[in-house]
């Protein structure tokens, strides 16, 4: 490896960042992370914290995880690479579409479709969702529902159904035919309905008129997160999602979870799916599949799609698939992953934890009036949403975010800033004393920034 002076002085010169600008990262440079153990990270001067983003919300098991690492060097070793394209498979991503079915057999899911990561397992589910009306002779259901708010990734179909201008207008026209309904977001909505269950009656009617407006018979799938993770951690009202699964199932269209996040745990639940016991027709899943170590997704296909497409004639074939589909490599780190997921069982700690730090977060908002909203409660998912006034609830800019994550960064913990917003999201396997070291690095970070 290069000296560190060669890295700094080479560091964002060479590469540009995703998400963010390419001409602000020289004088701003972003930290250098040289090494990692347990849930705590160090860059290049040494300096350790804990990540509290979880490295983007996929390494739930931590750096440490010495199971997935050998099963990665073992593959590597046995077969690097084979495609799964027709014709030929491997042992790793045989056994994996195995462990897949039985690990959601309670949300119905037959098929697994590996993809290499998040956006592409939303884009599979987009273009599966056209291509089973076209089988089934509903040539005209093309479009999609998707929520305000939403993050379906970077894609041009996810960009479509994305709930963000950030990620939507520099890169319009998108697909046609993409409509939006209100986020459930009780703090801010255009309804100014507050009760989370009155809202969730709003927005269903609105799904409903809309689901009217367009034609049903037009719209192929709505695409929602169980939990909206990167818009910054909308927790939907229990009612919420079973209420779109009865509404998608009377008009025939398909519910698509986007599990990209809240899949593996991350709720303190299997699946966001689960967590509101509800059964999508597709899931898509990727992140904490391989904990990070290893670029891979799956797009999780029910039971009752399945026939639709295996007795379809010619018109069943799927013209979609990446090179890295099945890659034995991923596919081998998501078995261990699974194995590990399960027998460490992720989910009790996620829920503990995740209780802990929402009801730190809750004492933090009655000290620091900059503070006007706190989201979370299902699992490790918590967001800060500051304000410059309450009353008003004026958003406050985004580089107020920017100077609490500096604090806090060197009170050690790495945070992640989503404009107004403060996202937390570390390992699923992290302790309480660790909890309680992010929260008080989050208050000092307020204290600074206020
Ligand atoms: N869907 C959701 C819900 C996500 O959070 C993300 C990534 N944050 C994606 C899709 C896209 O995944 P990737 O970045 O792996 O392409």
């Amino acid at each position: 490896m290069k000296d560190d002076n060669f890295l700094k002085e080479n560091n964002a010169k060479h590469m540009w960042h995703p998400m963010a600008h390419p001409g602000g990262q020289q004088d701003n440079p972003p930290a250098i992370i040289t090494g990692a153990q347990g849930v705590k990270i160090t860059d290049i001067d040494g300096h350790e914290t804990i990540d509290a983003v979880g490295g983007l919300w996929n390494v739930n098991l931590g750096y440490s995880c010495d199971p997935v690492k050998e099963a990665i060097s073992n593959q590597l070793n046995q077969l690097p690479y084979y495609s799964t394209f027709a014709g030929t498979s491997n042992d790793a991503a045989i056994e994996l579409s195995y462990m897949l079915r039985e690990f959601f057999q309670p949300e119905g899911m037959g098929r697994a479709f590996f993809t290499s990561g998040g956006s592409d397992s939303v884009e599979t589910s987009l273009r599966l969702a056209r291509q089973y009306h076209k089988i089934r002779g509903e040539t005209q259901r093309t479009k999609f529902l998707s929520l305000k708010k939403g993050y379906h990734g970077t894609h041009f179909g996810g960009a479509s159904v994305n709930g963000n201008n950030r990620f939507r207008t520099a890169y319009e026209p998108l697909l046609p035919g993409c409509r939006h309904l209100p986020a459930p977001y009780a703090y801010r909505n255009p309804f100014n309905e507050s009760d989370p269950a009155k809202l969730t009656q709003l927005i269903l009617q609105a799904a409903e008129d809309e689901i009217a407006f367009q034609g049903p018979n037009t719209i192929a799938a709505f695409i929602m997160e169980p939990i909206l993770g990167a818009g910054g951690i909308m927790v939907p009202h229990e009612t919420f999602m079973p209420g779109m699964r009865e509404i998608c199932s009377r008009h025939g269209i398909l519910m698509i979870a986007d599990e990209v996040i809240t899949a593996f745990g991350r709720t303190g639940d299997w699946s966001g799916s689960r967590h509101w016991g509800v059964q999508p027709d597709m899931m898509c899943t990727a992140k904490a599949i391989t904990n990070g170590y290893y670029p891979f997704g799956a797009c999780m296909i029910a039971e009752s799609m399945t026939e639709v497409f295996e007795k379809a004639g010619p018109e069943g074939s799927i013209g979609h698939g990446y090179t890295y589909s099945g890659h034995p490599v991923g596919a081998a780190a998501a078995v261990a992953c699974l194995k590990e997921t399960q027998r460490l069982d992720v989910r009790v700690n996620a829920a503990a934890r995740g209780t802990q730090m929402f009801e730190g977060v809750q004492r933090l908002k009655e000290k620091h009036s900059v503070i006007g909203d706190v989201r979370g409660g299902h699992g490790l998912m918590t967001a800060i949403e500051f304000v410059s006034d309450r009353e008003s609830k004026k958003q406050m800019a985004p580089d107020f975010g920017a100077k609490v994550a500096k604090v806090a960064y060197e009170n050690g913990a790495m945070l992640r800033v989503s404009g107004a917003n403060i996202l937390l999201s570390p390992g699923l396997v992290i302790s309480e004393a660790e909890v309680d070291t992010i929260l008080n690095a989050v208050d000092a970070g307020i204290t600074a920034a206020g």
